[in-house]
């Protein structure tokens, strides 16, 4: 059995002081919640004080983004090795916003990963098609691409620790999530073509849906059987809303 994930993408949201606020409120309502893993990533002057303010609780600190280089001249960047150094075990690679925003590949994606996975973190990559791509009944084929691609020359053993995100692009920040049996039709192809790259092992990797997941959402889409936990955007941006989503996140049989 795979063990449910939860992790909340707060983006550009959250200054220091709002970020330390938000753990003190949230870490005690998660604390009898069994069974599942919870991860938060904060934009990256908040790492040290969330890792500092979750130290003593099962919240993990991801951050959203990373150069691979350890450093050097690359204006505006923050490398791995950074973050690894502020307590960082996580990092979110390849979402949407960084694809369209700023022209992540998904040569960039496997290079990120391979070298997040190198240094011992933990990445949860992110993938999914544009309307215009599920539209064009062109859904799989993109999957597929991005799973080839951005995962191509991982070992058998590091998919099996891999987190890798369904974010259809027309459900992120929009109010319309896949609809529970879209999400596990694309989490059992993901799947399928997981197994075809890196054999057995992939039956082991979590599979997590992105897309408007909320409160009133997330018992229906983690409920089905090749989901295995949500990344949350906006919906985790309040403690509250975060908690209930982790409370409801797990599936029946755990
Ligand atoms: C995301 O950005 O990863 C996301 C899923 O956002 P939202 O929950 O706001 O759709």
């Amino acid at each position: 059995m795979r063990r449910p994930f939860v992790a909340a993408n707060w983006k550009m949201h959250k200054t220091v002081q709002e970020a330390i606020a938000y753990a003190h409120d949230f870490t005690p309502r998660i604390e009898a919640v069994p069974n599942v893993d919870i991860v938060i990533a904060p934009p990256f002057p908040a790492l040290p004080a969330v890792v500092e303010a979750t130290a003593s609780s099962r919240v993990g600190v991801a951050a959203q983004h990373v150069h691979t280089a350890p450093d050097g001249a690359f204006t505006g960047e923050v490398s791995l090795r950074m973050v690894q150094a502020a307590g960082v075990t996580l990092v979110i690679i390849g979402h949407s916003e960084r694809r369209q925003l700023f022209g992540e590949t998904d040569a960039d994606v496997n290079t990120k990963t391979r070298a997040t996975v190198d240094a011992g973190l933990t990445p949860i990559v992110c993938i999914g098609e544009t309307l215009e791509e599920r539209e064009a009944n062109r859904t799989f084929d993109v999957l597929d691409r991005q799973v080839r691609d951005g995962l191509a020359g991982l070992s058998a053993g590091q998919i099996a620790d891999l987190v890798v995100a369904y974010e259809p692009v027309w459900a992120i920040g929009t109010g319309r999530n896949a609809t529970p049996v879209q999400a596990d039709e694309a989490h059992r192809h993901i799947r399928q073509q997981l197994t075809s790259q890196f054999g057995d092992t992939a039956a082991a990797c979590r599979i997590i849906y992105g897309g408007s997941v909320k409160p009133g959402n997330v018992a229906e889409l983690s409920a089905r059987p090749d989901v295995d936990g949500a990344l949350v955007g906006g919906a985790s941006l309040d403690p509250v809303s975060f908690a209930a989503i982790v409370a409801s996140s797990r599936p029946a049989t755990v």
